[in-house]
């Protein structure tokens, strides 16, 4: 079983979530979408210049 950054198990569900920049697969809460693509928290920080959805409130 991989793990997302966070230190999260990633479970093989129906649907992973994968950042588009990087390509690592990362669980629901470090997943950012922005616009039509999918980030990780990280890549979206360094992506994306204006706001983003923040993965923690
Ligand atoms: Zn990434
Ligand atoms: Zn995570």
């Amino acid at each position: 079983m991989s793990h997302c950054e966070c230190g999260r198990a990633l479970k093989g569900g129906r649907r992973r979530t994968g950042c588009v920049e990087c390509g690592r697969l990362v669980c629901r809460a470090c997943a950012i979408a922005v616009r039509a693509v999918t980030y990780c928290r990280w890549c979206a920080r360094a992506a994306s210049p204006t706001r983003v959805i923040a993965g923690r409130r």
